[in-house]
């Protein structure tokens, strides 16, 4: 039978609990959803903001279709930069007080395009080793020399730094661990990029609008600004849209402009997306509620989740993991808070290391008091019982 080989391996996965099903989504993307027929209350997304079904967010993206079309029809360099994409670039660099700013499709695309531009074979890039799986692809795919240093463990980055030999030396990191949640020594790692004539790449992807008084991420959060970072962040989530963008200083962006590959060969995101986000980044200013709410909601969450069995990990935003160790535990987890209403992610590897599945609760300033009182309240009840 052709393919037989991967029904196997098929076969395999589903007997370690490691077989990934996708659910219908059937309603906007929000808090309450409707999937496969049901409603939920969900704690799944990276809708931190609740903006991705805003009426803000709608109105934009239909005036930018009237204006622009629905497809950008060709690449930046070509003619399918629109005036939308340029007011977005500048902006999200004003926004951020950085000097210019570069959008991509995706932040996969944006990962895989920064490191491989700025990078190669002569290089080295230094990686902890919990960051997303795009900014590893990324590693990989510039030919660079790859060197992982443990979890935010700084000695080890510092002997790291003392043996990479090369010509160009890139430490990369998430400013916020998508899957602990947990935030990244910014500070700290910028110091040892400077003591060791290295640049700083931070993906902010869980940070943007989130962090920082005015929703400015990870760089307002410790008050730090170099000419050493290459900051890069998502649209897709705090934002409420879809898109990425890196910023910094001019050569950096037009280096970019020139080389990373995934810029220059892909199609523009629509520029319906671009005013969108527009719309977006005047709500981070005009809502700073959403933060506020955001932060009650995540002290709340573990000031009522009284867990023994499944410990949080400790966590100050809105990524919320609750450790639950073996994958098919994990999932049963989940499918009794989804017999109650309730969905949250399993996690399992490889996603996350092995022996370290969770559910991943994630907060949204779209919650209510009372929709973290009732998660709370269903899984005191289900460890009791357990
Ligand atoms: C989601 C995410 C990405 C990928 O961004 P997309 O726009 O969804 O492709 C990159 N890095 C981190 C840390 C992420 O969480």
């Amino acid at each position: 039978m052709p393919f037989s080989d991967l029904s196997d391996e098929l076969y395999e996965l589903d007997a370690q609990g490691l077989l990934r099903h996708r659910r219908i989504l059937e309603s906007a993307q929000g808090v309450h959803v409707t999937v496969d027929g049901c409603d939920y209350l969900a704690f799944c997304s990276n809708d931190y903001l609740g903006l991705a079904s805003h009426p803000g967010l709608i109105d934009a993206a239909c005036r930018g279709a009237g204006q622009y079309g629905v497809g950008a029809g060709a690449s930046h360099l070509i003619v399918g930069h629109s005036e939308a994409h340029h007011k977005l670039e500048l902006a999200l660099a004003e926004f951020l007080e950085l000097p210019q700013a570069l959008l991509f499709s995706t932040g996969y695309m944006a990962n895989l395009g920064i490191v491989s531009a700025l990078l190669g074979r002569n290089d080295v890039v230094l990686a902890d080793k919990l960051n997303h799986a795009s900014l590893n692809d990324a590693a990989l795919l510039s030919r660079a020399r790859f060197v992982r240093y443990s979890h935010l463990d700084l000695q080890h980055l510092e002997q790291a730094l003392i043996g990479a030999k090369g010509r160009r030396k890139l430490v990369v990191t998430d400013a916020v661990f998508s899957m602990d949640g947990d935030v990244a020594p910014v500070p700290e790692l910028l110091a040892l990029c400077e003591r060791y004539d290295a640049y700083l790449m931070v993906d902010d992807a869980h940070g943007f609008g989130v962090l920082g008084e005015h929703g400015r991420g990870i760089l307002e959060h410790f008050n730090v600004q170099s000419p050493r970072i290459v900051y890069m962040a998502t649209l897709g989530k705090a934002a409420g849209v879809f898109g990425a963008f890196v910023a910094g200083n001019d050569a950096l962006i037009q280096t970019l402009i020139q080389r990373a590959r995934t810029y220059i060969y892909t199609t523009a995101f629509p520029p319906l997306l671009a005013t969108a986000l527009l719309a977006s980044l005047h709500l981070f200013r005009e809502e700073g509620w959403r933060r506020a709410h955001l932060r009650e909601l995540i002290a709340y969450l573990k000031a009522h989740l009284h867990m023994e069995r499944w410990p949080l990990l400790p966590s100050d935003t809105p990524i919320q993991p609750l450790m639950i160790g073996g994958n098919q535990e994990a999932v049963q987890l989940a499918e009794a808070l989804r017999m109650q209403g309730i969905l949250v992610p399993a996690i399992r590897p490889p996603t996350v290391p092995k022996g370290q599945a969770r559910l991943r609760i994630s907060l949204s300033a779209a919650h209510s008091k009372e929709d973290v009182r009732r998660l709370c309240e269903a899984l005191n009840e289900i460890e009791k019982n357990a």
